[in-house]
């Protein structure tokens, strides 16, 4: 196809038409961008793990080994569910209407991954003098749980990408270098069980999460005192939500097992287990009902990211940019999973995040042709110099 026919559209096209929600397979896109990549000249490697079948992170590496500099390029190939979303075209037939692209994914963000590909088909990339990695991950949206699976395989085995990253999240083309992170803890509390009729012979671990509750708004106050980044967050704190809970077994029966599951989201830079530190430390110090306890456990945790100002990619990236200021993100990305490889990544790419996660969501197709230009710029400048 000649240049200037968008060539773009196929591949994104092609990439849409895998409906890759986070709870379903996606082994089959990342064979079809592990393929192309492969046939661009990379060195494939897919990173499938046994505890989460169907599914398998890309790496794909170019230019010569052991070099400082480069660039990594990634991005999540798994997309939000659609049920419930009203769509005026099939979410998972690329549709264009007025210059956009609809279709789940097009914006958060195949987009971008489809745009890197096609820009990688203008650079020979076995000539590169610099390395570049493609990071491919599934599962971004439900944790970023792909990619700490990854880095944790990658730091196992000693491997190392280029240590700065260009993460393609719909961001209009501002270039973001922090986020919060997110943690799920779960807090149960335990008692004595008896029948409703002689009360005093248990121990309520409801009564007990009462207390918990009460806890956790004071430490939610003390958290919300606690402010930092502002200016660049729009809730420059710690924010929290005791979000699920239950306990209890029949109405008469005095329960003996309550469970809190909630979450919080530590600041840019942050370690992402001081909160729950502090709740346990409070649970410790807490007056609970005589025969109860409470205990906390971390379920998982998404780091945040806070990417010093002023790296190369920066000055290359703000030479594209529709925004001159470098501001924080609203939500978790790879990033944050990426630094543990020592790897200071940069969000900035097509589309926009008000689109996203949405009934209709899409690019410009215009944004889409400029995204290319912009990956294809990037490399040139990054690896090929
Ligand atoms: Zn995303």
């Amino acid at each position: 196809m000649a240049r200037g026919e968008h060539p773009e559209i196929p591949t994104l096209a092609r990439m849409i038409a895998y409906p890759t929600v986070s709870d379903r397979p996606m082994v089959e896109l990342a064979a079809y961008v592990a393929q192309r990549a492969e046939d661009q000249g990379f060195r494939v490697t897919l990173f499938e793990d046994d505890a989460d079948a169907g599914k398998a992170n890309v790496v794909c590496e170019a230019g010569p080994e052991g070099v400082p500099g480069g660039v990594t390029l990634s991005g999540h190939l798994d997309v939000v569910p659609v049920e419930g979303q009203r769509w005026a075209s099939d979410p998972f037939i690329l549709t264009e209407r007025d210059g956009k692209l609809f279709g789940r994914g097009t914006a958060d963000m195949k987009g971008f991954i489809a745009a890197t590909i096609e820009a990688l088909d203008r650079v020979d990339v076995r000539a590169l003098t610099r390395p570049l990695a493609l990071v491919w991950t599934y599962d971004e949206e439900v944790g970023c749980h792909g990619s700490a699976k990854l880095t944790q395989r990658l730091r196992d085995a000693g491997r190392a990408l280029p240590d700065e990253a260009l993460i393609g999240e719909p961001t209009d083309f501002q270039v973001l270098r922090m986020h919060p992170g997110h943690v799920t803890i779960v807090i149960r509390t335990a008692g004595a069980s008896a029948h409703s009729s002689k009360p005093d012979l248990g121990a309520s671990a409801i009564k007990a999460m009462g207390r918990v509750l009460v806890m956790l708004e004071d430490l939610e106050r003390e958290l919300i005192g606690e402010r930092r980044f502002e200016g660049a967050l729009e809730r420059p704190w710690v924010t929290m939500n005791a979000g699920m809970i239950k306990g209890g077994a029949a109405v008469n029966m005095v329960p003996d097992q309550c469970e809190l599951k909630m979450g919080y989201r530590p600041l840019p830079g942050d370690d992402p287990l001081d909160v729950a530190r502090r709740v346990e430390r409070r649970l410790a110090e807490l007056a609970l009902p005589e025969g109860t306890r409470a205990e906390v456990e971390v379920l998982r945790r998404t780091p945040s990211l806070l990417t010093p100002l002023g790296l190369p990619l920066e000055g290359l990236l703000s030479q594209h940019a529709d925004h001159h200021e470098v501001g924080a993100c609203p939500f978790a990305t790879d990033g944050g999973n990426l630094a543990a490889l020592g790897v200071r990544s940069l969000i900035f790419g097509p589309g926009s995040i008000d689109v996203a996660h949405k009934p209709d969501e899409h690019v410009d197709r215009g944004a889409l042709a400029r995204a290319v230009n912009i990956v294809e710029a990037v490399v040139r400048a990054r690896c090929l110099s």
